[in-house]
């Protein structure tokens, strides 16, 4: 099923994101995860694609296995940077060959420690040149990334905004954000979408805080801001993790709670493998 036509039929649709687990760890210690991330009745699954496309394959296998083995409807990420026209190709026709239906068309990152990385060695520069060209050859339905404080590259949020209308534009049906903290800076993203008639739903990308240097480092690299009442929790709990775990459940399910209140279309809750957590804040906004 197209996610796209989920979105016309139920608010909030409620989705996962998980990732492949590392090359140097068996594929197979995923599925009892996913399992258990089947049992909270997720309207989808989403796969993340390795840095460079480093985990491929697992991204497409495990994709298949949520649709095909678990019945849950899935989403695979993909990114162009550095991929060649065919290398993309193989990707899209592995994927229709899995009965996978939905994309999450990324530009994806430059590898860490190479600052003058050259974009312009691969097919595709941004995340819209691969929607273009996906949307001119296959039915997938497409998601892309938006991000509510701006790209972490990005020199105005003003033009941030405006490639992202040029975005949607290309053929996006749905988007999905970078994690954030605050959702005052989501809600001034969405009049500030509106206003440039992005009009397809918006997914707010919600990460619950379990380990402190584990946020501090992906804050650093996509660029969200931490709110000062999350770095006193932080501190408060340094030394007592498993606190800081369940603090940081409620203060996702805080979160959330506000966001469904506010009428948002979907939350894509950012699992980090993690099927308990999931669960307790789930039970705690009273979805499952
Ligand atoms: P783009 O939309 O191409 O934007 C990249 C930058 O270029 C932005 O600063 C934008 O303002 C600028 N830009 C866009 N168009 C133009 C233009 N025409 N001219 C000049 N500048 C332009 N990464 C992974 O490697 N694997 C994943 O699985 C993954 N999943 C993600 C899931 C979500 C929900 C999100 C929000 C991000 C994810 N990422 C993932 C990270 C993402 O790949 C990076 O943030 C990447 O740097 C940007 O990707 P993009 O698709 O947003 O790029």
């Amino acid at each position: 099923m197209k996610i796209k036509e989920l979105f016309k039929t139920k608010k909030p649709v409620i989705s996962f994101e998980i990732f492949p687990p590392k090359f140097d760890t068996p594929l197979e210690t995923i599925y009892d995860s996913l399992k258990q991330f089947k049992d909270l009745n997720p309207d989808f699954i989403s796969v993340t694609y390795g840095a460079g496309g480093s985990q491929k394959d697992r991204t497409i296998e495990i994709s298949s296995k949520i649709k095909n083995e678990y019945d849950v409807e899935s989403m695979a990420h993909l990114t162009c940077v550095g991929q060649s026209e065919e290398e993309i190709d193989l990707m899209l026709d592995s994927l229709q060959k899995n009965g996978i239906e939905n994309i999450l068309a990324l530009r994806g990152d430059p590898p860490i420690n190479q600052p003058d990385f050259d974009f312009s060695k691969g097919a595709f520069r941004y995340a819209s040149e691969l929607i273009r060209y996906i949307k001119s050859k296959s039915n997938f339905c497409i998601a892309a990334a938006a991000y509510v404080e701006g790209h972490v590259d990005c020199k105005r949020l003003k033009e941030d905004m405006a490639y992202l209308k040029k975005k949607v534009d290309e053929g996006v049906d749905f988007l999905i954000t970078q994690l954030f903290f605050d959702n005052r800076l989501f809600y001034d993203f969405l009049d500030k979408a509106a206003a440039l008639n992005i009009n397809c739903p918006v997914t707010p990308g919600i990460m619950p805080i379990f380990k402190a240097d584990q946020i501090k480092r992906i804050t650093y690299l996509c660029g969200a801001s931490i709110p000062a009442k999350l770095v006193i929790m932080m501190d408060k709990y340094e030394n007592s993790p498993e606190d800081l775990r369940k603090a940081g459940i409620e203060y996702a399910s805080t979160q959330i709670r506000d966001l469904i209140d506010n009428g948002v279309d979907g939350v894509h809750l950012l699992t980090m493998n993690r099927p308990k957590s999931s669960k307790e804040i789930l039970q705690n906004v009273g979805l499952i």
